[in-house]
């Protein structure tokens, strides 16, 4: 999975194995998590140097995990947490619990430039997405902590910001799989074809006879429920797309209810 590669120059910076560190700690990350480590690292438990300053997080983030995916960490079956300083033993890491909790209900996200589509896949199925591609790093993190949003990203070192407050990294190459891995962890409401695609302002209700100046007489004749962006003024209605769109909606459904009843 191509995860992170654009991004490569920020991974931890290569070192011989141990050197410069004082104590050796051993790990064990869960397998749902070990795509993100070095090949020679995956099979199972292995060790990392630390040093005496080094917490338990700053360990899981020099072997190429980040933070915003790990759940319970747990040394000699004693729960953890990331901020305290590592000491000998085992240490295990636990992917995030699905579905994931959020600051905010429903949960608010922000995608970064590279995930456009996504961004529009979220808007259709009525989620709170927003999309500033004009923002570098640490704009984007400053939005996020300001806006209460999630930021969904595939660059690790992004997440490895220690000022942003809440961020998920997102698997999967293509749009459609992006969308289950979103919807598979936090599991959302849904609410389809209540937001703008193009800017995800929130649609509001508009007889046929207001939209008239923009949109094809025949059109206004052949539908009756059109919807106009708050924001944006984009008119929507149900047309010639539905067919394409409505299976994208029934498989969403189907993701959400999937990962809500394993839950429960
Ligand atoms: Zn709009």
């Amino acid at each position: 999975m191509p995860v992170g590669r654009r991004h490569a120059g920020r991974a931890p910076a290569p070192r011989s194995e141990h050197a410069g560190r004082v104590r050796v700690v051993r790990l064990r990350i869960d397998p749902a998590l070990r795509f993100l480590l070095t090949p020679r690292h995956r099979g199972g438990i292995f060790t990392a140097g630390a040093a005496d300053t080094d917490t338990w997080g700053h360990v899981v983030e020099s072997v190429g995990v980040p933070l915003t995916e790990v759940g319970a960490l747990t040394v000699d079956g004693a729960t953890v947490a990331a901020s305290a300083r590592a000491v000998d033993g085992l240490l295990r890491v636990e992917p995030v619990r699905r579905p994931q909790a959020t600051a905010s209900s429903p949960p608010r996200f922000l995608l970064d430039v590279h995930l456009g589509s996504l961004t529009r896949r979220l808007r259709l199925l009525g989620l709170d997405a927003a999309y500033r591609p004009e923002a570098d790093d640490p704009a984007l993190v400053r939005i996020a902590a300001a806006e209460g949003r999630v930021l969904l990203t595939q660059d690790r070192g992004l997440l490895r910001r220690h000022s942003l407050p809440h961020g998920a990294l997102v698997r999967g190459s293509s749009a459609d799989e992006q969308l289950d891995d979103v919807l598979d962890r936090f599991a959302p409401p849904l609410a389809p074809w209540t937001r703008c695609t193009a800017c995800g302002g929130v649609l509001a209700p508009v007889a046929a006879r207001d939209v008239a100046a923009v949109v094809r007489a025949g059109t206004a004749r052949s539908y009756r429920d059109f919807g106009r962006c708050v924001d944006c003024g984009h008119v929507y209605w149900r047309g010639a797309h539905a067919a394409r769109i409505e299976p994208v909606v029934a498989r969403a459904r189907d993701v959400v209810a999937r990962r809500r009843s394993r839950s429960s």
